[in-house]
């Protein structure tokens, strides 16, 4: 399999989750071993790389930061389009904060598909795990070892009745993204609301993009999209955050409680254990 980038450009626009603010987006076909790169059009087109050294904070979000620019909640879309076998794309936005759309992954799936994959002439390169790397933080959990396909295995546990234990093994094969996890939206607590209010966060939080839990149910009037929507979100975000990788992964992912902030220190433990990890070529184009 060679790398695959967008036929051609589309666009779509929203609100940012956590800043609220309005953003008009537009996905770009780019170039062989490109990767993912942002593209702040408001900012004389200033580009961030999508790439764990940028990382820059995750409490409640993805944050990327280079030489003080910012672009916030990167994980739903690079979750889409890791999930739908792209490997090089411009991301071009005009504001800090990627939209939130539904909450989940679902409407940049459809763009994707609706602008098509074109495949390009430089062979696919994957993050071959080769040992077994962990990280531990109180009771949450992350680790990643050798495994000859992409697959990734959740534990969540929130003591509420529509959640408790969820749990989800996932395996990355055709269509499986779009048909598993890719409409799986993100989900709040109304009792955290206040606190992520006083910390200018959520500002763009609704029911149109979130699963807003009570203590003893939803707010939300529309039915879940899964029994185990929650544990499947949590998969998307492992996704789209392992996306910063900068490639395919051939590895098994296995999570207990994880979060952002987990993601971000099990890849950066990953990357210095140099001889945890290789980057492989295609079998078939090398
Ligand atoms: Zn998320």
């Amino acid at each position: 399999m060679n790398q695959t980038t967008i036929s051609r450009s589309i666009e779509t626009s929203g609100i940012g989750l956590h800043t609220g603010v309005e953003v008009n987006l537009a996905l770009k076909p780019a170039p062989e071993n490109t990767g993912y790169i942002f593209v702040r059009t408001d900012l004389d087109n200033f580009e961030i790389p999508a790439s764990v050294e940028y990382i820059s904070h995750c409490s409640y979000a993805t944050t990327l930061m280079r030489r003080g620019v910012v672009l916030s909640t990167c994980e739903h879309l690079l979750s889409a389009l890791r999930g739908s076998g792209v490997d090089n794309c411009f991301i071009e936005l005009d504001n800090i904060e990627i939209p939130i759309m539904d909450g989940s992954s679902e409407n940049f799936v459809e763009l994707l598909e609706r602008a098509g994959l074109v495949e390009q002439k430089a062979a696919r390169r994957s993050f071959q795990v080769l040992e077994k790397v962990e990280f531990e933080q109180g009771d949450r959990r992350m680790s990643i070892e050798p495994s000859d396909r992409y697959e990734i295995e959740c534990v969540i546990n929130f003591p509420h009745p529509f959640i408790n234990n969820q749990s989800f093994h996932f395996v990355f094969e055709n269509g499986s993204f779009g048909k598993e996890i890719a409409s799986a939206r993100t989900f709040g607590f109304t009792t955290e609301i206040e606190t992520l209010r006083r910390a200018n966060l959520a500002l763009g939080g609704s029911l149109d993009n979130a699963i807003v839990l009570t203590p003893g149910g939803m707010l939300n009037e529309t039915p879940l999209r899964f029994e185990d929507e929650f544990v499947r979100h949590k998969i998307l975000d492992i996704i789209g955050d392992f996306a910063l990788l900068g490639m395919p992964i051939l590895g098994k992912i296995t999570a207990e409680k994880s979060g952002h902030s987990v993601h971000a220190a099990l890849m950066s433990k990953l990357l210095k254990t140099e001889s945890a990890w290789k980057i492989i070529e295609d079998a078939n184009n090398a």
